[in-house]
């Protein structure tokens, strides 16, 4: 198999060391890619700084016309990207097609976020010093970017990346997931379509022990991460000057509150979580991990959660009807083991699965799990939830937000002066009612508080982050 080509200035070449891509199910070789070697890695990022000026006067057209190309394309080799994200990382094919469908979706709605991306106006004549004086605002991109994204969603995390800087005119180095790079290296040949000018986007592996010093290039001030906590920000302390937005890791709860109780709430609820916390095999940083349920309902909910996870279907991932797929390998599987013979030992129960095989691990229910267990308190990354009983309203909400983490939470209530409290009270960057907290849309702003990051990302919040505001004073 020849290896897939690595996208430096816009060209495809081949870099030097060898990176093999294996399936996570089986093992099979899936492909493979080679390392930039140093000399490309400069030339990536030279030839990045030195088209920033070009990149950043590109017209709108041309900016949205790209976009637009890229969104569309992906939507005409649907099944062929689908196919290879299943490979590269093992997810359920029903579920890789979902992810293409957000890239399309991630493009075209960037192609409608920069026909946006508009100047605004202020008359200054408020105050009677300024009058006839007019403010003219525009954001400027602040220089080219430097993406890092993840393994578990190897396109749509960088199309979040890269949609946003081509809306804004800024040129794109991205570095996927070791793991999983074939996807975002699909996604260069496409982008190489586009006609946007060279060196606008790079795409390619470096060791990890070579990515800090990219990180610490002065040639690209602005750093979107999405990853693990650790990684994360020994970023953010290592460039203190750039604008770095980090993407990482959380414990996601729910709260299932006393008024949800019809049996169409609590089957709703309890499909909504067993489907999402097995979803990606949990390797979701929004998957559901803490259910939290008021004693009224707790048992019902429970039952219910138990129920329909050992329903989910666990296996080989081509297979059309298999929804919960291996992790990203066997080590990664073994650790969620251990955590939940831990949370076990710890006087936890199994209400089902709990087992592991390779790669794989059942979709798992567990229930009382002292909260400073590593299930509870960490990110499981993993088919795991762990399901709890609250009292009150305070305590459940006090539960969610006992956590070193903060990305978004889900209340099931009907009651919207609730809907509002919870939204004020959860030290969390999203609150979803009526559903878990796995939602994500390109529209809304996307974060989190405390460790899983700074920063946002959804378009226009990244656009903004990618950019700078310039003000042009005018005497009218
Ligand atoms: P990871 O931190 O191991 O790797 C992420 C990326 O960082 C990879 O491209 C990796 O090669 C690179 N990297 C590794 N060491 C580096 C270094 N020293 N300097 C710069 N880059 C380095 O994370 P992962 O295991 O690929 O992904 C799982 C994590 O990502 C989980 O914690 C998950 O919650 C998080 N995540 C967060 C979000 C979000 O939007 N908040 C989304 C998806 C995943």
């Amino acid at each position: 198999m020849d290896a897939t080509p690595i996208w430096i200035a816009g060209s495809p070449e081949h870099g030097g060391e060898v990176l093999t891509v294996t399936h996570p199910y089986d093992g099979s070789e899936v492909g493979s890619t080679t390392h930039a070697t140093p000399e490309q890695v400069e030339r990536a990022v030279s030839a990045a700084a030195a088209v920033a000026a070009e990149a950043a006067a590109l017209p709108v057209h041309v900016r949205a016309a790209a976009l637009d190309h890229v969104s569309r394309t992906l939507a005409d080799r649907h099944e062929e990207v689908a196919r290879l994200i299943t490979a590269e990382n093992g997810k359920p094919i029903t579920w890789a097609r979902a992810e293409v469908g957000r890239a399309v979706g991630t493009f075209r709605w960037a192609a409608e976020e920069t026909r946006r991306f508009d100047a605004t106006t202020q008359d200054l004549g408020a105050d009677a010093a300024m009058a006839g004086r007019l403010a003219v605002t525009r954001r400027f991109p602040r220089g080219p970017v430097l993406g890092i994204s993840p393994f578990n969603f190897p396109l749509n995390l960088v199309a979040h990346k890269v949609a946003p800087a081509i809306a804004v005119g800024a040129p794109i180095v991205l570095k996927p997931a070791p793991a999983t790079p074939l996807s975002a290296l699909l996604l260069g040949e496409i982008l190489a379509e586009t006609g946007l000018p060279d060196g606008m986007f790079s795409v390619f592996c470096v060791p990890n022990e070579q990515a800090p010093a990219l990180v610490a290039d002065e040639r690209l001030p602005v750093v979107s991460f999405t990853g693990s906590v650790p990684v994360g920000w020994s970023i953010a302390d290592a460039v203190p000057r750039k604008r770095v937005t980090l993407e990482l890791g959380g414990n996601a709860a729910v709260l299932v509150c006393a008024d949800w109780s019809s049996e169409e709430d609590l089957d709703w609820a309890a499909t909504r979580v067993a489907t999402f916390s097995n979803y990606q095999a949990g390797q979701s940083c929004i998957a559901v991990q803490r259910v939290y349920a008021h004693a009224s309902v707790y048992e019902e909910l429970a039952a219910r959660v138990v129920e329909k996870a050992a329903a989910l279907r666990d296996g080989d991932p081509a297979e059309e009807d298999v929804v919960v797929g291996p992790l990203i390998n066997a080590e990664a599987a073994k650790r969620v083991e251990e955590w939940v013979n831990e949370a076990v030992a710890a006087g936890g129960r199994v209400l089902t699965g709990g087992k592991r095989y390779g790669a794989s691990f059942e979709p798992t229910v567990l229930a009382d799990v002292p909260a400073s267990a590593k299930v509870v308190a960490d990110e499981v990354f993993g088919p795991v939830c762990v399901v709890a009983s609250v009292d009150s309203l305070d305590e459940g909400l006090a539960a969610i937000n006992d956590s070193r983490f903060g990305l978004q939470a889900g209340i099931f209530t009907h009651d919207t002066a609730t809907a509002f409290r919870a939204h004020r009270e959860l030290d969390v960057g999203g609150v979803i009612i009526g559903d878990v907290p796995s939602f994500r849309a390109d529209q809304m702003p996307y974060g989190g508080a405390r460790d899983s990051g700074t920063g946002r990302e959804g378009l226009r919040s990244a656009m903004d982050d990618y950019t700078e505001a310039r003000v042009l004073v005018l005497r009218t």
